[in-house]
């Protein structure tokens, strides 16, 4: 297996997920590593586990009763946490303040929400989870310092998925963070940022690690640590296959198409920033630091022909027939265009004569869920064409090298499959994926039977 102990003393971003700040416990051992990796200049936080959800429902407006529930929620993790430290008056007079905020602005949600309401509300969770690590570090005797990330992160406005200004993140990088990095690990929140005018963005679920890459690029730091709750990144999510086995090395390219197809070890923005300026990263479990981990790097020579089995659930088929496709140019254009105006990218398409069947890209907004069809987009796709669409459908990729060039590769795959319904494949734009839309309730039988068979 990969280990991060091998590595010489430079500086290294570690982050970690949100069951690896869940409570006390957990931030002490997660403390732990930090203080034992050498090089660790800089930590990104996830909330709490649980906290991001129960934030976004507040957020979005639910009745009272359910609201009582989720702030209880947020209110009993942070104070399992506060009461297992020493007495600190100024940090339960902050976090009882932040729990203050969350319930007023949980009561206007109700009244009336909105995205940048949701990304304001979501964003307590991360100060909250930062605050209270920095006291356990600080406890067990390092020189902790805490730092509000949205002082550096500058996105646009999109709130819930905002993209990040590289070149003011580096700027303000190196006036406002570089100078710190010496004088004791900085803590700070991965997932939020802020727009120009000042209001709190987020960067869409699982964010925190897009945040430590984009800050490792920044800073020119020489290592990501990614520390979760599983000891690396395995052939397909250990959770479904309990076969799975870690893989000790992959390549960006593997990764991210890991990270793209659905594997919820990684966001799929992560490895934009690593790729670019060639910052190996390291996957571990917190839990388990010493159990080594995968390390994601530019090369390996000999890459397999099957990688990992990956899963995305909730996606919407949309299927477009008109008869205006037969022989006509500029169809495809028209419903392009017609998506891109509503902002939706498109992922998975096949074509036949006159039909196209696609579906769109639902990934990682903090506010969508699952489906992006609004009733405007129906109406405008109607007048050009006749749409079906249907729901509650998985995406399974198979992810691996030269696939394209494999022979034997469909009769291995296919014969997986028998006794499944398979609505749509996607094959030989990248030699890196295969992909098959499936009904969502076979997803994870379809998922184990090509786990016994190609791995
Ligand atoms: P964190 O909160 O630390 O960011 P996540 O829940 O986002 O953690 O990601 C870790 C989870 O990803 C694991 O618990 C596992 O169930 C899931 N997962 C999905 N695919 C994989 C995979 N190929 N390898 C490892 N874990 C995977
Ligand atoms: N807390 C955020 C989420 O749950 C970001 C993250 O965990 O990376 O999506
Ligand atoms: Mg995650």
């Amino acid at each position: 297996m990969a280990s991060v102990s091998s590595a010489p003393a430079q500086q290294v971003i570690a982050k970690f997920g949100g069951t690896s700040v869940a409570n006390y416990d957990a931030m002490q051992k997660s403390a732990g590593v930090v203080l034992q990796t050498p090089g660790v200049a800089l930590v990104v936080l996830s909330a709490s586990a649980g906290i991001t959800n129960a934030l976004i429902e507040l957020a979005q407006g639910c009745p009272r009763a359910q609201r009582e529930k989720c702030l209880k929620q947020v209110r009993d993790t942070q104070y399992e946490i506060l009461s297992r430290l020493p007495e600190n008056a100024a940090v339960h007079n902050e976090i009882d303040r932040l729990l203050g905020n969350i319930t007023t602005l949980s009561d206007a949600a109700a009244l009336a929400t909105s995205s940048a309401l949701v990304d304001e509300i979501v964003s307590h969770g991360e100060i909250m989870s930062t605050l209270l690590f920095t006291e356990v570090l600080r406890e067990q005797g390092a020189q902790a310092q805490w730092f509000d990330v949205r002082e550096v992160m500058q996105t646009n406005d999109c709130f819930g998925r905002a993209e990040p200004d590289t070149a003011v993140l580096r700027t303000r990088c190196d006036q406002l963070l570089a100078p710190r990095l010496s004088q004791g690990p900085v803590i700070t929140q991965g997932f939020i940022g802020c727009e120009a005018a000042g209001r709190t963005t987020t960067l869409g679920r699982g964010g925190s690690d897009y945040t430590a890459a984009l800050l490792a690029e920044a800073l020119g730091c020489q290592r990501v640590d990614i520390w979760t709750d599983v000891p690396g990144i395995y052939t397909t999510d250990p959770r479904i296959v309990p076969d799975a086995y870690p893989i000790d090395h992959i390549t960006f390219d593997e990764a991210a198409e890991m990270a793209n197809f659905g594997a919820k070890i990684l966001h799929p923005a992560t490895l934009l920033p690593a790729v670019r300026s060639g910052i190996p990263v390291f996957v571990g479990s917190s839990k388990e630091s010493g159990a080594g981990g995968t390390l994601v790097c530019d090369n390996d020579p000999n890459p397999p022909l099957f990688r990992a089995l990956t899963l995305r659930r909730q996606q919407t088929l949309l299927t477009l027939h008109s008869l205006k496709m037969l022989h006509a140019r500029g169809f495809l254009a028209e419903i392009f265009t017609i998506l891109s105006r509503h902002n939706i990218s498109v992922d998975v398409i096949t074509t036949s004569e006159v039909s196209i069947a696609l579906t769109l890209d639902t990934v990682g907004s903090t506010h969508t869920n699952g489906t992006l069809l609004s009733d405007e987009l129906t109406a405008e796709l109607s007048a050009l064409c006749r749409i079906e669409v249907e729901q509650n459908l998985a995406l399974v990729a198979v992810i691996g090298n030269e696939l394209t060039r494999a022979h034997g590769l469909g009769k291995t795959i296919f014969s997986a499959l028998e006794p499944f319904n398979i609505r749509m494949i996607s094959y030989g734009a990248s030699g890196h994926n295969m992909c098959l839309l499936v009904p969502g309730n076979d997803a994870e039988d379809i998922i184990r039977a090509l786990h016994r068979d190609l791995f």
